[in-house]
């Protein structure tokens, strides 16, 4: 992709967050009361999606390889743990703050524009420019106590949020390795929440204070890391194209020296180019065995790999392909949306906004509708294949209004087909289109008629 000609769109932008509202993807947690700030709600159509790319991500990350295996840990985490990863005491976003106006910044990300002063100079009209203070760390880390009978004071008592899902994966190396007899290179993947206490939640969903992770953290030889490392860049790539976000519109950063971690040798960013800008969807990292050898020093543990083949013990060095799982929504929403200028049959020009999901990803697969709701043979059609369609893909029966406007309000969501049970279907042009029903495909807006015998395994084969 060429960086130089990317523009934001701050109008799409807008657009998006109205519509994943109004359509039911996305809602302000805690709407009701002013939103609490970070944090987001799934609706209904937000709550398919994400689930679709999530067990699409399990199964192609997981289920389809011999050498990955899942797991699922708790969200709470041992402060031992966390100590031990280095989380504890380096965990933190430099924070300034404005003398005048008490706004608060990340320091590394603050825009010319975030610097207006909300106090204006008393008596004056122009505006002034934040006065920043010296920059602190601040830990990102939700902190809470465990226990009824906890004393505030009780070093034990204290636990954390997980602020990622990985150190989880690294504490049950062992355990993970004796109890599925997996062989080197192999891998552990987890799809779980992390929170990190942004000092700036922002861009929608992009930077939350909650938020989910698709991680995979794959344990091989150090002298195959680096080929490795190429490799898991390549298979996320792919998978990124396989959900429909193309690669013209993906970045890959490799991370230059001195900005890396330093323990890590190598490490891209797979970033996406975001109405707001180029930004990281997922990093792809060689962390060394640095995790491993962190928790093997601190528990006192023996958790060291065998080979007996080779009569060789050593800690497995880690390529880590770490997703954000509501950043690749946001990306699949961005990705789809479009608005097209159509004439209608009276030669009026209208805007149709549609979602282009890939079916695979589209919260609802099927639109079912009876062309007239007052028809009850259409009516009982129509349900008799909701019912059937139902067992194998999630489809929305809708019988309310004008048939064009059922088919928008699909197109709006990204519904990809749309059945229509109508006087044909009764057989009342003749037995040869009787029993066979109008499917609409959403991208092209064609139409053919398809008997309803040949729906569900037609249907099966077009939303794989
Ligand atoms: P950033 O630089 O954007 O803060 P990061 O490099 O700290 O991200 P990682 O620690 O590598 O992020 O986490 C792996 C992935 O988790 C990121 O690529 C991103 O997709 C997701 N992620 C991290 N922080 C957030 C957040 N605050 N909100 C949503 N997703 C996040």
């Amino acid at each position: 992709m060429n960086n130089t000609k990317f523009t934001t769109d701050p109008q799409k932008m807008e657009e998006i967050v109205s519509l994943c509202k109004r359509r039911g993807f996305i809602f302000q947690s805690a709407d009701l009361y002013g939103g609490l700030n970070g944090c987001w709600d799934y609706g209904p159509l937000g709550a398919e999606l994400k689930r679709n790319l999530k067990d699409y991500w399990w199964r192609k990350m997981v289920q389809e390889r011999e050498d990955i295996v899942g797991m699922d840990g708790s969200i709470l985490n041992h402060q031992a743990v966390l100590t031990a990863s280095g989380h504890v005491g380096g965990f933190s976003d430099p924070m300034v703050d404005c003398k005048i106006c008490k706004k608060r910044y990340r320091a590394d990300q603050i825009e010319p524009e975030d610097l207006i002063c909300s106090e204006k100079k008393q008596g004056k009209k122009e505006e002034r420019l934040c006065e920043l203070t010296e920059e602190k760390d601040f830990n990102l880390m939700f902190k809470t106590k465990m226990g009824a009978s906890a004393d505030d004071n009780d070093p034990n008592a204290v636990a954390y949020l997980r602020p990622e899902t990985a150190q989880s994966i690294f504490s049950q190396f062992k355990n993970v390795l004796d109890s599925s007899r997996q062989k080197i290179p192999f891998g552990i993947a987890q799809i779980g929440k992390a929170f990190r206490n942004e000092i700036n939640p922002r861009n929608f969903t992009f930077r939350s204070r909650e938020f989910e992770q698709m991680e995979i953290e794959y344990f091989c030889h150090p002298d195959d890391a680096l080929a490795l490392c190429d490799e898991w860049l390549e298979t996320r790539l792919s998978f990124y194209e396989e959900i429909g976000i193309p690669r013209t519109q993906l970045h890959v950063l490799d991370v230059p020296d001195g900005e890396r971690a330093h323990y890590s040798a190598k490490t891209y960013d797979i970033e996406y180019a975001f109405p707001f800008g180029i930004q990281e969807l997922e990093g792809v990292a060689y962390r060394s065995n640095y995790d491993l050898t962190q928790h093997k020093t601190h528990s006192g543990k023996p958790i060291e790999y065998f080979d007996e083949q080779a009569g060789e013990r050593y800690l497995p060095h880690v390529i880590e392909p770490s997703a954000g799982c509501d950043r690749t929504i946001l990306a699949l929403i961005c990705e789809a949306y479009d608005q097209e200028e159509l004439t209608n049959d009276k030669g009026k020009v209208e805007t149709r906004t549609v979602l282009r999901f890939k079916p695979s990803m589209a919260p609802i697969k099927v639109g079912i509708f009876p062309l007239l709701k007052k028809n009850a043979e259409q009516v009982k059609i129509a349900k008799e294949i909701e019912r059937e369609l139902s067992a194998y893909m999630n489809v929305f029966y809708d019988e309310a209004g004008a048939v064009g406007r059922r088919y928008r309000r699909q197109d709006e969501v990204g519904t990809p087909y749309c059945l229509t049970i109508d006087f044909d279907t009764l057989g009342e042009s003749g037995d040869e289109l009787k029993n066979t029903v109008t499917l609409r495909h959403r991208d092209s807006m064609e139409q053919e008629r398809v008997a309803i015998d040949e729906l569900l395994p037609k249907l099966l084969k077009l939303i794989k």
